[in-house]
């Protein structure tokens, strides 16, 4: 995968999480794509499980500063904290 510019990438990583659903290797290729270009995920991080990488589904747990999303393919506790 080639991309000309950086706002191509970005096109095609934000339209990417868009997606109802995505496997491992395809969010590999992503996060590729945005580690080349120096792209944040932001928000997007959330979305997958940080261990397996993952579509993140699973039981979540609010805490008074974080929020935990235990992954329901390989168990591991995605934190997530929250501000406010
Ligand atoms: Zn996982």
């Amino acid at each position: 995968m080639k991309f000309p510019s950086k706002t191509e990438a970005k096109t095609e990583i934000y339209s990417f999480f868009q997606k109802q659903s995505f496997n491992s290797d395809e969010l590999k290729k992503i996060k590729r794509l945005a580690m080349k270009y120096n792209i944040k995920l932001g928000p997007y991080k959330k979305s997958f499980c940080k261990k397996c990488m993952t579509q993140l589904r699973g039981q979540i747990r609010i805490d008074k500063h974080y929020k935990m999303v235990v992954c329901a393919n390989c168990g591991y506790q995605n934190k997530v904290i929250i501000n406010r």
